[in-house]
């Protein structure tokens, strides 16, 4: 097990939790030889969230946005570790982290791979484990609704929707389940529910409905969000065109309606009249996408009782300006598993990992030089070496020190927000040296795919995505059932 290893002399143990967009920042940046790293995460690869909602409809297929955590790290100077595991607790007080590799390994269970809970020491700690979905106790939502979130998610729609569609195109079919297998709700109009219905529109009009030509007319998407807009986080003019977009599209957009419940069928919503009153929605559908938001996950939550410091905390942990858990010493937060006055965005996971990789980095040269500072105070009592050439290499350590001990805060640099809105089009939200700068339409769709494209993790990646549209393009999306 990996707690039992011992500790390369000098190195101190840092754990990284999770592969996301917040860890795999910290990996790039942080100095492999300074530290004893290991990564605990339950999935073995990092995973290019932007352009998760193309993998529902076969756009782009889902290997082309996933690269293996082990080759992040291979590239590292010095070794680093990767354990497949979940952690299930973490005792900020005796610096351990509980992991469990019990739900892991379900298809190879043997002998050989135990069962295993063990518990994992730690110098440093870094938390990046993300949210998780959440559903706020409304009924059915967890049941029958599909996610968009993880690979598994975009790959179960992209069944789903092929299920629904050869299920509908059965002769025997009634009218009324035929229409009813032919419609699908999207639950939540921030950027996930918006780039999820603009994909499903685009697999309608150019794959679909061309394969299908009987059932034209038949296909209706329907999107819910219980504020008066879409992308509510996007600047008005961006809200209002996105909408526009999505109604020209014909997507039935109900604002002002909030989901109240799901049956395995229907879903109930409530709309606000522009009087006040309230008036039910019941839309039966075949395919249901729950889009309406994350919460923190089980082992964050804990965290907020076991931590004094963090009893206030609600939607993640609270941390100081470097970014360091409120009521820890060596536990760092990053991304979506903090609350800070930030959005949830891969950007700022991005940037927060980063700053930690460095900071720890500087952390590393610290205590370097503390400990050369002490060697050469105690050589200098102990008369051990000559006084003044002692004294002048002491001066010029302890002026390191100085400059190493001088942490940097983290500062967030805000590059803009993007979204597909489909039809081959996008918004964006900008800022060019502090200045806002807000467009639509299909220019700014192509600033999109360019965009992404470049921020894409690895070269494989950038070529399998490139290879993908290009594949769509010429033949068009692949509508096999698996
Ligand atoms: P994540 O990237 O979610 O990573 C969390 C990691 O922790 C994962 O590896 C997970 O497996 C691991 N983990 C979970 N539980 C445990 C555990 N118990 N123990 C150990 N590890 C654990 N943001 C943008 O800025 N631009 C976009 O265009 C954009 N598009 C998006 C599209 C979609 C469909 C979605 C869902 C999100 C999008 N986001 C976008 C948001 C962005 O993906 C998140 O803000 C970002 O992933 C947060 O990074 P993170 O490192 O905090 O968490
Ligand atoms: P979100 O929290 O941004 O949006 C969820 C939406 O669901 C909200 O507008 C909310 O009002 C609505 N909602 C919640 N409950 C509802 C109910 N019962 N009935 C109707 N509507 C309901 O969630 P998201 O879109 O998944 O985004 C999560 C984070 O990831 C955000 O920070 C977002 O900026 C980021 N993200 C960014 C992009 C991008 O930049 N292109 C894409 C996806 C996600």
């Amino acid at each position: 097990p990996a707690a039992q290893e011992p500790v390369p002399e000098g190195k101190k143990r840092l754990l990284v939790l999770g592969s996301g967009w917040g860890s795999v920042s910290v990996l790039k940046n942080v100095d492999s030889r300074e530290y004893d790293i290991t990564v605990v995460s339950p999935r073995n690869y990092f995973l290019f969230t932007p352009l998760l909602p193309s993998c529902t409809t076969g756009c782009i297929e889902h290997r082309s946005i996933m690269e293996p955590i082990r080759s992040i790290i291979r590239g590292k100077k010095a070794e680093a570790k990767f354990v497949e595991a979940e952690v299930t607790k973490i005792d900020p007080y005796n610096r351990t982290v509980t992991v469990s590799h019990r739900a892991m390994h379900d298809n190879v269970k043997s002998e050989q791979i135990p069962d295993l809970v063990e518990e994992m020491p730690y110098d440093y700690l870094v938390i990046g484990v993300g949210s998780e979905v959440s559903t706020y106790g409304i009924p059915g939502v967890q049941e029958y609704g599909c996610y968009l979130k993880e690979i598994e998610h975009a790959q179960q729609i992209r069944k789903r929707i092929m299920d629904c569609f050869e299920a509908a195109s059965f002769p025997g079919v009634d009218p009324e389940t035929r229409k009813r297998l032919l419609t699908t709700v999207v639950v939540g109009g921030g950027p996930t529910g918006v780039e999820f219905a603009g994909e499903l529109h685009d697999f309608y009009v150019e794959d679909l409905k061309a394969l299908e030509p009987n059932l034209r007319d038949q296909v209706t998407l329907t999107l819910i969000e219980a504020l008066p807009n879409v992308l509510p986080s996007f600047s008005k003019h961006l809200c209002d065109y996105a909408e526009k977009t999505l109604l020209d599209e014909k997507i039935n957009v109900l604002t002002k309606t909030a989901v109240k419940k799901v049956t395995s069928d229907t879903i109930y919503a409530e709309k606000t009249l522009p009087d006040g009153r309230k008036e039910e929605v019941v839309i039966p559908y075949g395919l249901f996408v729950w889009a309406g938001g994350n919460s923190a996950r089980p082992i964050i939550k804990d965290l907020f009782s076991v931590i004094p410091e963090q009893a206030t905390a609600r939607r993640g942990l609270l941390v100081d300006e470097y970014l360091q858990v409120l009521g820890t010493d060596g536990v760092w937060a990053i991304g979506d598993c903090t609350s800070s006055h930030y959005a949830p965005t891969a950007q700022v996971a991005a940037q927060q990992g980063s700053y930690v990789g460095r900071l720890l980095n500087q952390i590393a040269e610290r205590d370097d030089t503390l400990d050369k500072v002490t060697v050469l105070k105690k050589q200098l009592d102990d008369g051990l070496t000559d006084k003044k050439v002692a004294a002048n290499e002491l001066r010029h350590w302890e002026r390191r020190l100085e400059k190493a001990s001088k942490l940097k805060q983290f500062q967030y640099s805000h590059q803009g927000s993007l979204a597909y809105v489909g039809s081959e089009k996008a918004v964006a939200d900008l800022s060019f040296w502090g200045n806002a700068f807000a467009s639509g339409g299909t220019w700014t769709f192509m600033f999109w795919r360019s965009a992404y494209l470049s921020m894409c993790f690895s070269i494989r990646n950038r070529l399998l995505v490139m290879l993908d549209w290009t594949k769509v393009r010429l033949f068009g999306r692949d509508v096999s059932r698996e």
